[in-house]
C-alpha cells in the first residue's frame, strides 16, 4: 500500500525521497513545520503575568535550527560559554541569552565571560566559586543575576537524567543557600530570578510540585526576585506506547500556582520555562541504509545493520531509549510505520537493529539495564531506507560521531515551503585528522 507521509507528524516520504538524490547516508532531517509549531504551543502556554519560554541549545546547536527559533521568538538557555558563542556566531544577541553552566572559569576564560555579562548575557548563578569569581569583577549596578537552586528533588527519565538529587550537584544547594545570601549581601549583588531544573523527561507531577518548592524559595530567601524559571524537562513521547507531557495543562498549573502567590504576598512574577526535547526532538529524522542483514545461528537473532547507529544517535545506548522505525523500498513505498503498523500485511518478526560501529552496544533494541530486546517489524530487505524518528534533539549534538573515523554526518531541513535545505555538509575525512601532527623526526 502507498502511504504519502510517515510518523503521527507526517514526514513527507517525498522529502526523504529528495534528500535521498542529493546525499548519501546516513543524514538528519528536521521538519520546519514543526519546531514552529512547538515554538508557537510553547509562547501560547497558559500563564499568569507573562511567559518567556528559552531554548536549551544543548538538544541540538546547528546554526539553522537555532535561527529558527530565535526567528520564532524564543530565547537561549545555554549550557556552556562556548554554546553562548556559538548562539552569537548565528546571529543572536547576548540579551536572548541566560547562562546555566556547571564551568566556573578562571584566566582569559573568565575575562570573556565577564565582558559577555557587560554586554547583556544574563548569567545564572550555579555555585558559590560562580558568585565570588564573577560578581567582583563586575561593577555594582551590573551584580544582578538569576540564581540556580537545587531542590533536593528532581525526576528523569532515566537515572543519569534527574538533575535534581542528592547524586547531582547542579546549582546551589539549599543547605548553602545561607551562606552564599550572606556574600552575596556583602558583594550588593541582586538575585532578580530563581531558577529550578530538575531533569530531563521526568514525571510531570513531579515537575508541577518543583513549582510549590521554588515558589516557597522566592518568598524565603529572594525578595528582589521578579522572574522564576521553572526550567524544562517536558516529557516528550517517541514511540507509540510513550505519552508526552501535556504542557498546556503544566501551564494551567503553573498559572494557578503564580496567581497564588500573588494573592499571598503582592508580587507579580514573569514566568520562565526552557525546554530543549520538546522544541525539536520530534522534528527530527535519522535517514539510513539498510546495509546488511545477518544471522547468530538457529537460537540466535536476526540482526538488521544500518548506515548510522551510536555514532549518530547515541541515547539508545545512552539511556535505553527507543525510537520508532519506518522503512521504505527503493521505490519509496513504505514498507513499515511504527505508528501504523496495522496498516501492514507482510509478516512481523523480532528483529534486532544495530549500527555500524564495532562495539555491541551499537544498537538500536537496547533497555536501560543494556538487555537486548528484539523489536517486532517487518524484515527490511538490504538496500531498504530505514528511518529512525525522534532524533531532533540530542542527537546531533551530543554524539561521537568521529568514532571508528567516521565522518560527521550532514543535517537537512525540510523547510516550510517544502523544500530540502541543507543546514550542514558532511565532513570530510581529511577535517577529522586536519589537527593531528606526525611523531617527531627520529
Ligand atoms: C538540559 C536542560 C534543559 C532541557 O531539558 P529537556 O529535557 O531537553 O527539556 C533545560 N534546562 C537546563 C538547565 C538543562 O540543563
Amino acid at each position: 500500500m502507498k502511504t504519502t507521509t510517515i510518523g503521527p507528524n507526517r514526514l513527507p516520504v517525498e522529502a526523504v525521497q529528495n534528500c535521498l538524490r542529493r546525499g548519501k547516508t546516513p543524514f538528519y532531517l528536521y521538519d520546519q513545520g514543526l519546531i514552529r509549531k512547538r515554538c508557537r504551543l510553547l509562547q501560547e502556554m497558559p500563564n499568569a503575568f507573562g511567559v518567556f519560554p528559552r531554548y536549551a541549545m544543548k538538544a541540538n546547536s546547528t546554526r539553522a535550527i537555532l535561527q529558527e527559533i530565535h526567528a520564532a521568538g524564543v530565547g537561549i538557555d545555554a549550557s556552556s560559554f562556548n554554546e553562548v558563542r556559538r548562539a552569537e556566531m548565528a546571529g543572536i544577541p547576548l540579551e536572548n541569552m541566560l547562562l546555566t553552566t556547571q564551568e566556573a572559569p578562571f584566566g582569559e576564560d573568565l575575562d570573556t565571560l565577564v565582558t559577555s555579562i557587560e554586554q547583556g548575557l544574563r548569567y545564572n548563578i550555579c555555585s558559590q566559586t560562580q558568585l565570588e569569581n564573577i560578581a567582583v569583577r563586575l561593577a555594582p549596578e551590573k551584580r544582578r543575576f538569576s540564581i540556580r537552586v537545587h531542590p533536593g528533588v528532581g525526576s528523569g527519565e532515566s537515572v543519569t537524567r534527574n538533575t535534581g538529587d542528592k547524586y547531582s550537584c547542579f546549582g546551589v544547594h539549599l543547605s548553602d543557600l545561607p551562606a552564599l545570601l550572606s556574600r552575596a549581601h556583602e558583594l550588593g549583588v541582586v538575585f532578580d530570578q530563581v531558577h529550578v531544573h530538575i531533569g530531563s523527561g521526568g514525571d510531570p507531577a513531579v515537575w508541577e510540585e518543583n513549582i510549590d518548592r521554588e515558589l516557597g524559595f522566592v518568598e524565603t530567601y529572594f525578595p528582589q526576585a521578579t522572574r522564576v524559571n521553572f526550567g524544562g524537562g517536558f516529557k516528550e513521547a517517541r514511540m507509540p506506547h510513550e505519552t508526552a507531557a501535556d504542557v498546556y495543562k503544566l501551564g494551567q498549573t503553573a498559572k494557578k500556582k503564580v496567581e497564588e502567590f500573588y494573592e499571598k504576598t503582592g508580587r507579580k512574577l514573569t514566568t520562565e520555562v526552557e525546554p530543549g526535547n520538546f522544541l525539536v526532538a520530534n522534528s527530527g529524522y535519522l535517514v539510513t541504509r539498510v546495509a546488511d542483514i545477518k544471522q547468530t545461528g538457529d537460537q540466535g537473532f536476526t540482526f538488521i545493520l544500518l548506515d548510522g547507529g551510536m555514532e549518530v544517535n547515541l541515547r539508545p545506548l545512552l539511556y535505553g531509549a527507543q525510537h520508532p522505525f519506518y522503512i521504505l523500498d527503493e521505490h519509496g513505498t513504505v514498507r513499515f510505520d511504527e505508528f501504523h503498523t496495522d496498516q501492514h500485511c507482510e509478516e512481523r518478526e523480532d528483529l534486532i537493529v544495530v549500527g555500524r560501529c564495532c562495539e555491541s552496544g551499537d544498537s538500536y533494541t537496547l533497555q536501560d539495564d543494556h538487555a537486548i530486546v528484539p523489536r517486532s517489524m517487518i524484515r527490511p530487505r538490504v538496500g531498504d531506507t530505514c528511518i529512525v524518528g525522534g532524533v531532533g534533539a540530542y542527537c546531533s549534538s551530543m554524539t561521537p560521531f568521529n568514532y571508528n573515523s567516521h565522518e560527521q554526518i550532514s543535517e537537512y531541513l525540510l523547510t516550510e515551503r517544502g523544500e530540502c535545505h541543507c543546514i550542514r555538509s558532511r565532513q570530510r575525512l581529511e577535517q577529522i585528522v586536519q589537527n593531528e601532527h606526525s611523531l617527531p623526526p627520529a
